[in-house]
């Protein structure tokens, strides 16, 4: 063992230092935490069990709880159990809670009772950032990933599935009967015993019939056609990867652009982003406490009507548009190939004819505006156009508010590339902190706090 770095023998007699103080450096970041609670008003952020009852066993004040929260998250230890664990055992944490070491229920049920409370400490965190002007004014970035929830796919469910469900255990249930209906007729002839072992089959499959009927009448109460058993608030996510199936939560982002710091965050289940935008980039604008705001998305956001309500609302959105035209992929004209001339109201096509108003409909609760030509009909180049006998371009009435986006943005192009190298990181962060792992509270509330602790931290 010469010539390698020595340990000192464990028989050794050592003098460690009297008090906890001397262990924790000046620099170490549970300083951070302590003077961080100490600052808060926890009445006024809604904790509850602020002033302690007068019967009854003492309880642990929420300022130690919540110190102990934020540790856990900042150190990758999220579980109660854990956390009570290292209460006994961890240095800094025996500093920071004053060698309390609450169990794990007490700790687990902090958590659950008082979400709202700690999604009010992580805006104050934003606040602690704003005042030390930590946001700039430049454009925040938009985003949202999709995180596990505690329910496994196999507990989710929608029509189509509980249908194919059903087919299958038919299928066995018919196979069972049939096997049944045959040792009926043979009689004597059949095995000891196996009567009572195809009854027995068939039992538990009489049951699933009547859960998959349950499942079946929880799907037609609710309003967007999935049902999950385990966690009720989490969906099936759309994600880049076809029937990758995962089902959880969708959090969005607002990340400022120069620090890329997250200025504001939400859980939700919506299982895309399309709707997401005016809402996320309001919270941003609060949280920056800023009158002008720029805001950068990609093109899940694109979305007219979330448009215009940035616009209108006095922010300044910019999302590219999505290439998932029909016409694309089949190697036609799509819509971008006509240009719109707004002093005659009216689209150029690529052979040169106008195509005029004609119509108004109604869409999704948008008015649109229909355009055509009569010249289809005669058109050398119909067939790189349209398969019907004239082309009709739709136009939402408040188009002109994407068109002014889009023209700038095509203006400055470099944007685009600002968002990705930005709010993607973020997220890329938290996930690595978080490990492969899902959310371990259910339901969107909990989620919610369980999020706002990771961001927090
Ligand atoms: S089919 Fe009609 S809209 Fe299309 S290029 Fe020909 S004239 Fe223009």
């Amino acid at each position: 063992m010469k010539r390698f770095v020595q340990g000192v023998d464990r028989s050794q007699v050592t003098l460690f230092p009297e008090s906890l103080e001397d262990y924790i450096a000046e620099e170490n970041p549970v300083r951070v935490i302590e003077a961080f609670v100490a600052a808060l008003d926890l009445r006024e952020l809604g904790f509850k069990g602020i002033d302690p009852c007068a019967t009854g066993r003492p309880a642990y004040h929420p300022a130690v709880l919540l110190k102990l929260y934020i540790y856990g998250y900042l150190n990758r230890i999220q579980s109660s159990r854990r956390l009570e664990r290292e209460c006994q055992r961890n240095v800094e944490l025996m500093w920071l809670t004053e060698r309390l070491s609450p169990d794990f229920k007490t700790v687990a049920d902090f958590r659950k009772d008082n979400g709202k409370a700690i999604v009010q400490v992580c805006r104050k965190f934003v606040g602690v950032c704003r005042r030390l002007e930590l946001f700039s004014q430049a454009p925040v970035a938009i985003d949202g990933s999709k995180f596990k929830a505690v329910n496994s796919g196999g507990r989710n469910f929608m029509s189509q599935r509980v249908k194919q469900r059903r087919e299958r255990v038919e299928r066995h249930i018919a196979h069972y009967l049939r096997e049944l209906e045959a040792a009926d007729q043979a009689g004597v002839s059949m095995p000891e015993g196996k009567t009572t072992q195809l009854k027995e089959k068939l039992a538990p499959l009489a049951q699933e019939m009547q859960r998959l009927k349950d499942i079946d009448e929880a799907l037609a109460h609710s309003p967007d056609g999935q049902v999950s058993l385990t966690d009720p608030d989490a969906r099936v996510m759309a994600t880049a990867r076809k029937n990758s199936g995962l089902v959880g939560y969708n959090v969005q982002s607002a990340v400022d652009t120069k620090h890329h710091l997250i200025v504001a965050h939400e859980v939700t289940n919506a299982v895309t982003d399309r709707n997401q935008l005016a809402s996320m980039a309001t919270q941003a604008r609060t949280e920056m406490d800023c009158e002008n705001l720029t805001v950068l998305a990609d093109r899940g956001y694109f979305n007219g009507v979330e448009i215009r309500a940035c616009k209108e609302a006095g922010i300044h959105p910019l999302v590219p548009k999505p290439r998932t035209s029909n016409n694309r992929v089949r190697a036609r004209f799509t819509k971008d190939d006509f240009r719109y001339e707004p002093e005659k109201n009216q689209y150029r096509c690529p052979a040169g004819e106008a195509l005029t108003y004609r119509y108004q409909t109604i869409e999704n609760g948008r008015k649109i505006h229909v355009y055509f030509s009569s010249a289809c009909k005669r058109c050398a180049i119909r067939a790189k156009c349209t398969s019907t006998e004239l082309r009709r371009i739709r136009r939402w009435e408040h188009e002109a508010v994407v068109d002014t986006m889009l023209a700038e943005m095509e203006r400055d192009p470099g944007k685009m590339r600002l968002r990705g190298q930005t709010v993607e990181h973020p997220f890329g962060t938290l996930k690595f902190w978080m490990g492969a792992t899902y959310f371990l509270t259910h339901t969107q509330e909990r989620v919610r706090t369980e999020m706002s602790l990771n961001i927090l931290a």
